[in-house]
């Protein structure tokens, strides 16, 4: 019988950026299938929404690639239930397919016109297990704390192990990148009491961590 199903530009990436490339936790695609990306670009770029690369959200910020996107997803190891820091909301996109896998996430960002956007678009995406916060995420948010997991989108130069060692619970998991301002390596955190464990995971590029435990403006 003749093949009436022709897979969406999504469909397509999963497949191909994603499927292809080693992404193989079934949660962690289905969350990406659950979430239009095109949905988080302004109308003048929603073509390129499923490209194999970042792109630009303005105010000089981007939203990640989607293979990094998925590949964080996927480290980060979200289980039902949890509570996720992310810092650097951005377009809301992230924002959207860890709350598809968390219990609650708590989301920080520093640019305010960014968060009103991720807002709106997650509200009318249905999206209501998020808190969104106005500020330098650097810090963590405290009174939220702790978390089970913490995912930071932006890069500085070094661990924010004060952060890490009073709002990421114990055993928890971290994903970041650590680096310069040119080049940065995600790397997966493990708490272990007062101990922090760091795999390396690859080379990344990711926009400045601006704060008072990162890049100064
Ligand atoms: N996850 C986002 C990627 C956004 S890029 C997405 O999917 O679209 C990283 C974001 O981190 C930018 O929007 C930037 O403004 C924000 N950022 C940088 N430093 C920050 C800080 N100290 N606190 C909160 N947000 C910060």
């Amino acid at each position: 019988m003749k093949q009436l199903h022709e897979s969406s530009p999504q469909e397509r990436m999963i497949q191909q950026q994603l499927v292809e490339r080693g992404i193989d936790d079934l949660r962690v695609l289905a969350a990406i299938r659950s979430v239009p990306r095109e949905f988080f670009f302004a109308a003048d770029t929603r073509a390129q929404a499923h490209a194999d690369r970042a792109a630009p959200i303005g105010h000089g910020q981007t939203i990640s690639q989607p293979y990094m996107v998925a590949l964080m997803t996927q480290r980060l190891d979200v289980q039902t239930g949890q509570r996720i820091l992310e810092i650097g909301t951005g377009s809301g996109y992230q924002t959207a397919v860890l709350a598809h896998l968390a219990g609650v996430v708590y989301s920080m960002e520093r640019v305010k016109p960014l968060l009103d956007q991720a807002f709106e678009r997650l509200m009318s995406l249905g999206v209501r297990n998020v808190h969104l916060r106005y500020g330098d995420g650097s810090m963590g948010w405290p009174e939220a704390a702790p978390f089970e997991r913490i995912l930071i989108t932006a890069g500085a130069r070094e661990l924010p192990t004060k952060l890490l060692l009073t709002q990421l619970q114990d055993n928890g998991i971290a994903v970041l990148p650590v680096g310069d301002i040119q080049e940065q390596v995600l790397v997966e955190i493990r708490r272990r009491g007062d101990a922090l464990q760091r795999t390396d995971i690859c080379p990344c590029r990711f926009v400045k961590l601006i704060g008072q435990a990162g890049w100064s403006e």
